[in-house]
């Protein structure tokens, strides 16, 4: 039997129940199709777990540290298990309410398994066929784990299983020197684990700039991460009740022997078991859906949204990817992905934030640029909170006096790049912040003096 619908969504991550609700409200009978947890990687075992355990972590920190502040007391203790349940809490609170808003939506249907394309309008779920003229692909990605020599004869983590994870690892080894293994390394570390991150490139964070790598790696070496780069030829292999972890790296000991280890090397594409072949849709050599600037696959009503069209691998990248859909199909919008600016944080303590290019690709982009730094040091809010590592950087174009990005590592570095963020899609001049009054004592105060010294970028 098949079940018709006006429309499918595959997966509930962060497009397709924004979307379910605008499609059921505009009148449409809709399908969707979760075949593991409501709401996906960030509710689940993304961002806001890790959000929570790095709010514990620092709570840790600052604890510790709280003898410099003029806080006297016992010696601080780390219960992992009141740390998991604690971080199990939030999750579920934004796990249930999905679950909660889809099940009461008007005009939908819930289905819970596994879905495959068995045509090009056509959707296999637990045995039942469903049928929609317009199909939305919101199914997400997962950990990549790297054929390394030796890894079927040892245990290791990925960001889904740390979620279970509420003991404390003696020594953990983590494989990946970027955001989702950086942000890791500094939590475990502060909860009390020794923390080796094993990366082979020769910096950390290699996406951004030299200068916010080395200020990055600056920050967790002062907490006693150890750092093992340009670690190529990986192997692991049991060592008695230990992982040794082979790095052959340019200096340093050849292996590391730690309790516990965790792949951190990148995301792919939930694609290879969806059955896109049968509907013809179209991926591209790492299995990532091709999608136009609107989100339109190869295949007349099919669309792909979130991490796995490969345009985007955030939060707010999925739900824009939903904002320019629903704008397109049911505002008359004529909104695309090349309108939108790159922007995402790195949340260590302090954070990095970011947004627009980095000065590799402005350099790249061959145009006369501008570039402004300021040491966090400098700033007063940093050293009144006892936390002045870090730097700000913003990129100016020197003709238009357009703001064409800006990196900023330090306390609030998140938010702020945000309001530089917002000056860049008004497409401001720079000179508009030179002006502006900010509040005192906040970070945003310094943008003027930020500004005020601009170099030109050489090439
Ligand atoms: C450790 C970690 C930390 C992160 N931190 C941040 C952060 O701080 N900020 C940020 O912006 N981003 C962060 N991200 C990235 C963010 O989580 C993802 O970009 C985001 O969740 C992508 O959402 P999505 O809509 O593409 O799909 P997902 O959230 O991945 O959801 C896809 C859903 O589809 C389901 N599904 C898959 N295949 C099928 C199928 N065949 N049938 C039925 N259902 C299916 C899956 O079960 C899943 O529920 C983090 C990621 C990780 C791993």
């Amino acid at each position: 039997m098949t079940t018709r619908f006006d429309a499918i969504i595959i997966g509930t991550g962060q497009a397709g129940p924004p979307l379910a609700a605008r499609l059921t409200d505009a009148g449409m009978k809709t399908a969707i199709i979760e075949r593991k947890l409501f709401g996906g990687t960030c509710v689940n075992v993304g961002c806001i777990p890790t959000k929570t355990l790095v709010a514990s972590a620092r709570a840790a920190h600052v604890a510790r540290h709280a003898a410099d502040f003029g806080v006297v007391g016992g010696p601080v203790g780390i219960d992992m298990a009141r740390v998991k349940a604690r971080k199990d809490a939030i999750v579920r609170q934004s796990n249930e309410g999905v679950a909660g808003w889809l099940k009461a939506m008007d005009r939908l249907t819930v289905y819970e398994g596994h879905a495959r394309f068995d045509g090009p309008h056509r959707v296999r779920v637990k045995g039942e066929r469903l049928e929609a003229e317009r199909i939305f692909v919101n199914v997400g990605g997962r950990a990549h784990v790297p054929d390394l020599p030796g890894l079927a004869g040892v245990p290791y983590l990925t960001n889904s299983s740390m979620m279970a994870v509420d003991f404390l690892p003696a020594h953990l080894a983590i494989v990946g020197g970027s955001y989702i293994g950086l942000e890791f390394a500094q939590m475990y570390r502060r909860f009390g684990s020794r923390v080796t991150v094993i990366e082979m490139n020769d910096r950390l964070i290699p996406r951004e700039d030299p200068d916010i790598s080395a200020a990055v790696k600056r920050i967790l070496a002062a907490e006693g991460i150890k750092f093992r780069l340009s670690a190529k030829c990986l192997a692991v292999a049991k060592r008695s009740d230990q992982i040794a972890v082979a790095v052959d790296c340019a200096s340093g000991a050849p292996e590391i022997l730690a309790s516990h280890l965790l792949l951190a090397v990148g995301r792919i594409p939930n694609t290879g078991d969806l059955g896109l072949d049968k509907a013809g849709v179209a991926t591209d050599a790492r299995g990532f859906i091709t999608v136009d600037d609107e989100l339109r696959t190869n295949v007349p009503g099919i669309w792909a949204l979130g991490d796995c069209n490969g345009r985007g691998a955030f939060t707010h990248t999925s739900y824009n990817d939903y904002e320019i859909l629903a704008a397109n199909l049911l505002d008359g919008g004529k909104r695309r992905l090349s309108d939108r600016i790159p922007a995402h944080a790195l949340y260590i303590d302090p954070p990095l934030g970011r947004a627009g290019q980095n000065e590799h690709e402005v350099r790249a982009s061959g145009r006369k640029a501008l570039v402004g730094k300021l040491a966090m040091s400098s700033v007063g809010r940093a050293r009144e909170r006892g936390e002045s590592q870090g730097l700000m950087k913003i990129l100016i174009d020197a003709e238009s006096e357009r703001i064409l990005g800006t990196a900023m590592l330090g306390i609030e570095g998140d938010e702020v790049a945000q309001s530089i963020l917002g000056l860049m899609y008004a497409g401001a001049s720079y000179k508009v912040i030179e002006r502006a009054m900010y509040v005192h004592p906040t970070v945003s105060e310094y943008l003027p003096t930020l500004v005020g010294d601009l170099r030109p970028l050489r090439r």
